[in-house]
C-alpha cells in the first residue's frame, strides 16, 4: 500500500481523535481540505488556534468566556440569587435559548462517572459550594443531564450543599431519559425549567 505524505496522515490522526469522528470521517475532512485550497484549510488552522488563545474561564461560573468574570455574572438585571448548574458550556446556551431563565450559572465541566473514572474532584464542585456559602445564594438549580451520571451527579451536589441552608431543586421529569440538555428543545427545556423540583 503507498504511503500517504505524512502531513494527510497526521491530520487524519488528529481528527480522529474527535468525539463522534471515526478514521473514515477524519480522512473524507483531510482530503476536502486538500481539494478547497489553502485558503480554506488556513481559515480551519487560524480558528483552532485562535480558540483557546482567545477564550478563558470565567472565574466566578466557571463557563467559557470573552472576559473574565464573564457578561452573563456581571449582569446586574439578572438574579444573582439564583444558580443553574449545567454540565457543559453548551447546556448555558440552551438555556439561555429558552429566555425563561435570568439567573446565573455554574458550568461543572462533566458528571461524576464511576466507568469513566470521573470523580467529583474532577468537577468544579468546590467552586460553586464556595459560591453557595460566600454569595448569598437562595437556590441552586440542578439541570444536569437525565441519564445515570446525570443525576448521581445531582445528588452528590445536592447532598453537600443542603447543609447551608439553600433550596436545590432539579429539572422536572418530561426531559427525554438518556438525553443531553443541548439537544432539547427549547419548550420541553422552558418546562423542565417551570416545573423543577425540590430535592
Ligand atoms: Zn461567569
Amino acid at each position: 500500500m503507498a504511503s500517504m505524505p505524512r502531513a494527510v496522515d497526521r491530520l487524519i490522526d488528529a481528527l480522529s481523535r474527535l468525539p463522534g469522528i471515526g478514521p473514515k470521517t477524519a480522512s473524507r475532512l483531510t482530503y476536502h481540505l486538500l481539494r478547497a485550497g489553502e485558503e480554506e484549510a488556513a481559515v480551519l488552522a487560524e480558528a483552532v488556534a485562535a480558540l483557546h488563545r482567545q477564550t478563558i474561564m470565567c472565574s466566578r461560573c466557571c463557563n467559557i468566556s470573552e472576559t473574565d468574570p464573564c457578561a452573563i455574572c456581571t449582569d446586574d438585571r439578572r438574579d444573582h440569587q439564583t444558580i443553574c448548574v449545567v454540565e457543559e458550556p453548551l447546556d448555558v446556551v440552551a438555556i439561555e435559548n429558552t429566555g425563561n431563565f435570568h439567573g446565573l450559572y455554574h458550568v461543572l465541566h462533566g458528571h461524576i462517572s464511576p466507568m469513566e473514572r470521573i470523580g467529583p474532584d474532577e468537577l468544579r464542585i468546590e467552586p460553586l459550594l464556595a459560591r453557595v456559602r460566600e454569595d448569598g445564594i437562595r437556590e441552586i438549580i440542578l439541570a444536569t443531564n437525565p441519564t445515570l451520571e446525570g443525576d448521581a451527579t445531582a445528588i452528590y451536589i445536592s447532598r453537600l450543599a443542603q447543609p447551608y441552608g439553600v433550596s436545590v431543586t432539579r429539572l422536572a421529569l418530561g426531559l427525554p431519559r438518556g438525553g443531553d440538555l443541548e439537544y432539547a428543545d427549547r419548550m420541553t427545556l422552558s418546562e423542565a425549567l417551570a416545573g423543577r423540583r425540590l430535592i
